[in-house]
């Protein structure tokens, strides 16, 4: 094999492992947000929970506050129905002791609803908590890989960058040019086999030729179809 198509591969080589971890590298910001709105959305989700579960308690006291007082009227009316001497007045008092009464009994059954409701969302609030801790755990451990594969990845990128440089320099300046612009223009294939007097690249057949050029070995040639740099395979 002609040796600036062996540098030319090597180098082929390095160019694609590059691109690929550029690659990587871009998404990982995208995987990092996705793994902080997963974390938000069930922090948020916990919140949520036990704000309900406290605003059913809020309610719960507010009705006990309301039916202590209605009690504490009642209390008051049935002092009151004793110390009357006249009958209307025995009467209505005992009228609005019996509507404050029902009232209180409204009440009371309105908290129990409440305390079983308070118990549920106690479970439910319980239930998030837990959820919410194991996603925290989950992201921190998630966040601590990927930021180790952030690392990893740039230390890669940086020994094959410093390669790709010192194998770079050994290509004569104008077939470089070349192949640099092949590799960003033909999707990472500059360098190609030439098999069966196919390009490997655009899949085109080669005349004989050109063909027998690549075959010899003794010039860079290049596919009449798509410029690319051939070698012989086959
Ligand atoms: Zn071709």
């Amino acid at each position: 094999m002609l040796k600036e198509i062996e540098q030319l591969l090597i180098l082929q080589d390095r160019d694609r492992k590059i691109r690929a971890l550029k690659t990587e590298l871009k998404l990982l910001p995208g995987e990092r947000k996705a793994m902080e709105e997963k974390l938000a959305k069930s922090t948020q989700q916990y919140e949520a929970e036990k704000l309900k579960g406290k605003s059913i308690e809020v309610e719960r006291k507010g009705l006990e506050i309301e039916a202590a007082t209605k009690r504490d009227t009642i209390a008051k009316y049935n002092l009151q129905k004793f110390q009357t001497r006249k009958n209307e007045e025995f009467q209505a008092i005992t009228n609005e002791i019996k509507r404050y009464e029902a009232d209180v009994s409204a009440l009371e059954d309105r908290e129990l609803e409440l305390m079983e409701a308070a118990d549920q969302q106690k479970r439910v609030v319980a239930e998030a908590e837990k959820g919410a801790a194991e996603v925290k755990a989950q992201f921190a451990r998630n966040v601590q890989y990927l930021e180790e594969k952030i690392v990893a990845i740039q230390e890669q990128l940086k020994e094959l960058e410093t390669d790709r440089t010192r194998l770079a320099g050994h290509v004569e300046e104008d077939l470089l040019d070349t192949y640099n612009r092949l590799f960003n223009s033909k999707s990472d294939n500059a360098v190609v086999g030439l098999d069966h007097e196919v390009c490997t690249g655009c899949h085109m057949r080669l005349t004989a030729s050109t063909s027998a050029k690549v075959r010899a070995a003794r010039e860079v040639a290049h596919c009449e179809q798509c410029g690319r740099i051939l070698y012989w395979v086959n």
